[in-house]
């Protein structure tokens, strides 16, 4: 393992004198990491080891690749594969299809109502099946790996002729054969958003029974759960409810408790979630802000203290201001404004920071950004998210161990997503790595200016390459599609 034999090794790349965070959780320690090809080769000592290239790294925390758990990057992976606003952070790998909505399978030509608007608003983006995302991923590579889950809103929209309405049985079965395809063409999972109007007719019965295309290949189940607010309880035992039926596991995905009358109630949802933790597979995610973002809908501008448009279709100029002073120059009300502004989207201000802290410490709690990359003026989570735990929250605020930040991000979501040699340094693992400064690793992303690079990130390596150095981008685009039989689900 540690280059002390006698003849000197040879490595592509040495990294020297770094603070080891392995990703487990463990306390760090200082060490050297080689590479070669596409794998970490080793770990320790490595005074005997010569790489062609070496980089000195007192000072410096390295660490596997961060791995962002939910996003909407299904399209960026394509249009822009540098994928900038997530290496400029760390992240080597996403986790895309989530809250309902994927890019595949979509087999006609008119697009699903919002939020699909969040990932593409024209057909040319869209696939039939997952297989030929893969493909097209395969054929132009991006700089980031891929996982990909598929939408149970764009299963409906396959379906069914209208959504306002629970799908009948012969839907649901069609629903489960289209997701058992997906999940033979490399799909780690299914995702849900009982809480957008494209599937809140949904009944728990109809999502159990797709689900159950999940069993056969252990898949994941991610939920973006029916309410989010007062009924936040429920909710949870309802997603819960459907992995049982399905005996799958499942992700509560960016895990609140929204408006003001919920603030504090994660002591209510975080004991429910114990609870289920100890009879089933169940995890959470979490990005750490304040603020949620998604489409501009009314009954979210209700429950926020303050809405910040974040694109508008009907009104481009309303980008980054205030719905409030929209509505006051309108002469309007808020649900008058948002109305005239569609379709659009929002950042709303309607968490508690308390809850945030308390979600974040949970042990099972993973990192997800959440970003919206197709905004105008988007949430800063987009380019904010894991500097801003691994600054803000654990240096600054000590919420959280650097360790366990690290362990968030890398360790936990590989193992909870079966991500098969990454999320840990280990010879042999994937060369999937980040180099930070500890000391001044922060988001520079605000609400004000959401799209500024994150600060005290040196280096990022995907598959053992280069992809982001000296605050910009390489070029390099050696990012993989994993399939789900690459992974370590497939039962
Ligand atoms: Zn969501």
């Amino acid at each position: 393992m540690s280059g002390t034999g006698a003849a000197p090794a040879g490595a592509d790349l040495v990294i020297r004198g770094a603070l080891l965070l392995d990703g487990s959780g463990e306390a760090p320690v200082t060490g050297d990491l080689a590479v070669s090809g596409d794998r970490i080769t080793g770990l320790g000592d490595l005074a005997r080891t010569v790489g062609t290239r070496e980089i000195e790294a007192a000072g410096r925390a390295l660490a596997p690749g961060f791995i962002d758990v939910h996003t909407h990057d299904d399209r960026l992976l394509l249009a822009d594969p540098d994928m900038k606003a997530k290496t400029s952070q760390g992240v080597t790998s996403v986790v895309v299809g989530n809250c309902g909505i994927s890019l595949a399978p979509l087999r006609s030509k008119a697009l699903p109502p919002p939020p699909f608007d969040l990932l593409a608003d024209a057909p040319e983006y869209c696939f039939a099946g997952i297989g030929e995302y893969f493909a097209a991923l395969d054929a132009a590579p991006p700089a980031t790996n891929a996982v990909a889950l598929v939408g149970h809103s764009v299963l409906r929209h396959d379906t069914m002729d209208s959504l306002d309405r629970p799908a009948n049985d012969r839907e649901i079965a069609q629903m489960r054969d289209l997701m058992a395809e997906a999940m033979d063409e490399g799909a780690i999972g299914m995702s849900s958003g009982l809480f957008y109007p494209p599937a809140r007719a949904a009944a728990t019965a109809e999502v159990m029974g797709v689900a159950e295309a999940l069993t056969a290949g252990d898949g994941i189940y991610t939920a973006h759960i029916r309410d989010e607010s007062e009924h936040v309880l429920d909710a949870i035992e309802e997603a819960a409810a459907i992995a049982r039926h399905a005996d799958v596991q499942v992700i509560i995905s960016h895990h609140k408790c929204a408006g003001a009358a919920n603030h504090g109630r994660s002591v209510e949802t975080l004991a429910l979630i114990d609870k289920l933790r100890s009879e089933q597979r169940l995890g959470l995610d979490l990005y750490p802000y304040v603020a949620g973002s998604s489409v501009l809908l009314a009954e979210l501008t209700r429950d926020a203290a303050r809405v910040l448009i974040t694109w508008s279709r009907a009104m481009p100029e309303a980008a980054g201001r205030d719905l409030a002073d929209i509505a006051a120059e309108m002469g309007v009300d808020q649900i008058e404004a948002s109305a005239r502004l569609q379709p659009a989207g929002a950042a709303y201000f309607m968490m508690d920071e308390g809850d945030v802290r308390r979600i974040m410490s949970h042990e099972a709690t993973m990192i997800g950004s959440d970003g919206l990359p197709t905004d105008v003026h988007p949430h800063p989570r987009l380019w904010g998210t894991f500097p801003r735990v691994l600054g803000h929250y654990a240096r600054e605020e000590g919420v959280l161990s650097l360790a366990d930040a690290v362990r968030r991000m890398t360790g936990l979501p590989a193992a909870e997503f079966g991500l098969k040699d990454r999320g840990l340094l280990r010879p042999g693992a994937f060369a999937d790595l980040v180099l930070f400064d500890p000391e001044t690793v922060a988001d520079r992303a605000t609400f004000d200016e959401p799209l500024r690079t994150a600060a005290g990130i040196d280096a990022v390596f995907v598959n053992g390459e280069a992809v982001w150095t000296d605050g910009a981008a390489t070029g390099a685009r050696p990012g993989r599609a994993i399939r789900r039989s690459e992974t370590n689900r497939g039962r």
